[in-house]
């Protein structure tokens, strides 16, 4: 049974008695609630003697008290200071205690409790001969006399039938600790030493074993006690065979215990163990310090490793198990040092506290069934459901390669603007969906890469065949024109993937805006006209209504500067008329005689007529000033406007179709412009004066090929600076007049 998970929770009440919820009826040891912090049980059993020295050792009414009092002259030569009254308070003292009373008072408690899931320690401590292993295993010949070992085997047995709702395992180990070797009481092996079955003590989160010791399963009472016994056996014949002297062994009995409960939707088990400690001799115990520590409340750390025994106890002893002292003593007079000391162990361990926590574990088997059941009983109510609901076509089952690949060309396809939409089928069928749109993606990347890698060469400007390839790809600025350099050498730009076509993307445009892009990023030109539709079209719109207002402005500067002309050349006229009436007067001799000047009716017309058309000129020349002041405004306007058009577009490029520097290194044919690093202001490098005509031009022009454009360039732009010079010589003879 695999064990996944174990709990040691300090709280009790939230799964008490295997996981039912449920303690056992007096199950707690006396006086104590479980779940809080307790003490230590500490018991004193006195050895039976004809010479208790009643006059040095008394006892409390209360069956708890113990007082110790020194007479002079002994004192003298065992205790070194003047203290001569000692009183000790414990949980008990056991005096002319039979084996039956012991168990009841020490043992049975801890042991109903390892059934409900809480570790239990129980020690014998004291001197060589005081009755430890008398109080353990009792007198194994005489069933009367037996200690507490079988006493709690049995107790565990009788438990065991006495809840027939838990599947219940017990085993049982047996381990000696002498001279801080490990020896296995239980070993099949005949036994013969150490070196044969070297063991260690290991520690993990579910507490501490050792590894190489025996474990027996054993499914009956009977079992159980032929292991005790030969354990006992081994234990004798190795002392003999090794020359030990058994004083300074120390034994401890393990009871390990496992509760399933037989209902199988309970997926908790509860495990525990039951140590039964028999110490060696207390007058030796200097090496077993941390037992000592245990009892002295001012040491924060406990040295478990330290020795063998404490390390192999350490999830046992004080912690969250119960834990019971017995301490055995001698009653008599010539004893009393030792009585003395082990008493005073016995009160120091009575302050060690413990939180006993029941451990928890999940049967890993167990919940992979229950899941199992649980899934059939909802794919049973989704087919219901499906029934009911006409989905009686969908699956649910993982999806086999075939399948896999008809979403991978669906996505393609959709992709590709082929296919409308991908019908939603399940779950499942969603995620593949996803999971394909990232695969066909990834794939489009390194396509693109390569594309790029063998696609973008250089055209020759007389290479009409793969300039009109570059028109047809939809190369064109940001007026409509035919991006180039009319001066340069070379147009140096790509050919656009057909997959960039913008009537190709237009549908996955729509649908997927900005993280699924064709799969090619397209020349700069071509996206600057998708740029334009898209996240550019407000910019773009107040671009072209600038530009409108000052192209309207300049055909309205441009009439009047016409206008002028043709009342500068009226007035010109009128002029010469004029001058010619004056030198026929003149001839006359008319006003010279009269002293006046006569002026004919024909002249007179002419001075007024003259009059008017200066009137006009002042008029239509303001108006052009005013319009020169407002196309220089517009002009501004349109200027800020195509930079922020451009520079919108740049980042917009970057961020739709960011070409990884490397790339760029990669793709750097001897300096000649290349994808991606095409400079924005060179993709409109017409003047904004010429564009006007040129887009007049173009249409005209184009059929004759690209190479025609800067000769009708370079003609409109002689012709507007003639034009210009022509005017501003007219003004100016206007003005000196
Ligand atoms: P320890 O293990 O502490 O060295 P033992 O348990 O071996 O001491 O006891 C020594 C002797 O005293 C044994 O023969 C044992 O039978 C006897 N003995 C000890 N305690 C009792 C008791 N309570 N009643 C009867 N005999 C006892
Ligand atoms: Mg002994």
């Amino acid at each position: 049974m695999a064990t996944v998970y174990t709990a040691r929770q300090p709280r009790v009440g939230s799964a008490g008695g295997f996981g039912c919820g449920r303690r056992v009826p007096g199950a707690s040891l006396p006086g104590e609630r479980m779940g809080t912090r307790k003490k230590v049980h500490a018991f004193v059993r006195v050895k039976p003697t004809d010479d208790f020295a009643h006059e040095m050792i008394r006892y409390g009414d209360d069956k708890r008290s113990i007082d110790i009092h020194l007479k002079k002259d002994i004192r003298r030569g065992v205790v070194n200071n003047q203290q001569i009254d000692w009183s000790f308070k414990l949980d008990g003292v056991l005096h002319d205690a039979s084996q039956d009373l012991v168990y009841e008072t020490v043992a049975k408690d801890v042991v109903s409790q390892a059934l409900n899931g809480y570790n239990g320690t129980i020690m014998c401590y004291g001197q060589t001969g005081a009755g430890k292993t008398y109080t353990m295993t009792g007198a194994t010949e005489n069933y009367k006399h037996r200690g507490i070992l079988p006493r709690a085997l049995q107790q565990v047995f009788r438990m065991i039938e006495e809840r027939p709702t838990h599947a219940i395992t017990v085993r049982v180990s047996y381990l000696e600790i002498y001279n801080e070797s490990l020896f296995d009481l239980l070993s099949t092996l005949p036994y013969v030493g150490p070196s044969v079955t070297p063991m260690t003590i290991v520690e993990n989160p579910q507490g501490v074993f050792i590894k190489g010791l025996s474990v027996h399963l054993t499914s009956q009472e009977e079992d159980a006690f032929s292991l005790l016994f030969e354990g006992e056996t081994n234990r004798i014949i190795a002392s003999h065979t090794m020359n030990k002297n058994s004083s300074r062994s120390h034994c401890i009995f393990t009871i390990y215990l496992e509760a399933h409960s037989r209902t199988l939707s309970e997926e908790k088990y509860i495990t525990s163990k039951i140590n039964l400690v028999d110490l060696a001799g207390s007058e030796r115990l200097g090496k077993s310090g941390a037992i000592i520590a245990l009892g002295d409340q001012k040491r924060d750390h406990i040295p478990f490793r330290q020795c063998k025994l404490t390390h192999a106890l350490k999830d046992s002893l004080g912690g969250n198990c119960n834990m019971v002292l017995v301490t055995n003593i001698y009653g008599e007079a010539a004893q009393l040092e030792e009585t003395l000391s082990s008493l005073r162990f016995a009160s120091r361990m009575k302050l060690v506290t413990t939180e006993p926590a029941i451990n928890e574990k999940y049967d890993a088997e167990r919940m992979v069934k229950n899941l199992e059941k649980e899934l059939a009983l909802l794919k049973q109510e989704l087919a219901i459901h499906d029934s009911l609901t006409n989905r009686t076509f969908v699956t649910y089952e993982a999806m086999d390669e075939i399948q896999i690949a008809e979403i991978n060309s669906q996505v393609r396809r959709y992709l590709e603007g082929t296919l409308d939409e991908i019908d939603i089928i399940n779950l499942r069928q969603i995620k593949e969906v996803f999971n394909q749109f990232r695969v066909v993606l990834s794939q489009q990347e390194q396509e693109v890469e390569s594309t790029l890698r063998r696609k973008y060469t250089l055209i020759d400007r007389n290479d009409f065949a793969a300039i009109s390839a570059v028109q047809k790809a939809g190369l064109v600025d940001v007026d409509g024109h035919l991006v180039g350099e009319p001066e340069g050498q070379n147009f140096g730009l790509g050919v656009a993937p057909f997959s960039t076509k913008p009537g190709k993307k237009a549908k996955s445009k729509k649908t997927f805006k900005e993280p699924l892009r064709p799969d090619t990023p397209p020349s700069k030109p071509v996206a600057f006209e998708e740029f334009k539709n898209e996240r550019g079209s407000e910019i773009n719109r107040i671009f072209k209504e600038n530009k409108s207002i000052l192209n309207e402005r300049r055909k309205r500067a441009s009439e009047t500067t016409q206008r002028i002309n043709a009342i500068k050349r009226e007035i010109d006229v009128t002029k010469e008329a004029l001058d010619f009436q004056k030198s026929l007067r003149e001839k006359q001799g008319e006003y010279e005689n009269k002293g006046l000047m006569i002026i004919d009716e024909e002249e007179f017309l002419l001075i007024l007529k003259l009059k008017d058309l200066k009137k006009q000129y002042r008029s239509e020349y303001q108006d052009l000033r005013d319009l020169r002041a407002e196309i220089q405004y517009c002009q501004h306007l349109v200027d800020q406007c195509r930079h922020r058009l451009l520079m919108e577009f740049d980042i917009w490029y970057n961020e739709s179709f960011v070409i990884p520097e490397d790339m760029q290194m990669a793709l750097k044919p001897g300096g000649s412009i290349r994808p991606g690093m095409v400079p924005v202001n060179r993709i409109v490098s017409l003047g904004e004066d010429d564009q006007d005509k040129f887009s007049q031009l173009q249409q005209r022009v184009l059929p004759e090929g690209p190479d025609s454009i800067s000769f009708y360039n370079a003609k409109v732009k002689t012709e507007q600076k003639h034009n210009y010079l022509k005017t501003m010589m007219g003004l100016q003879q206007a003005h000196r007049k």
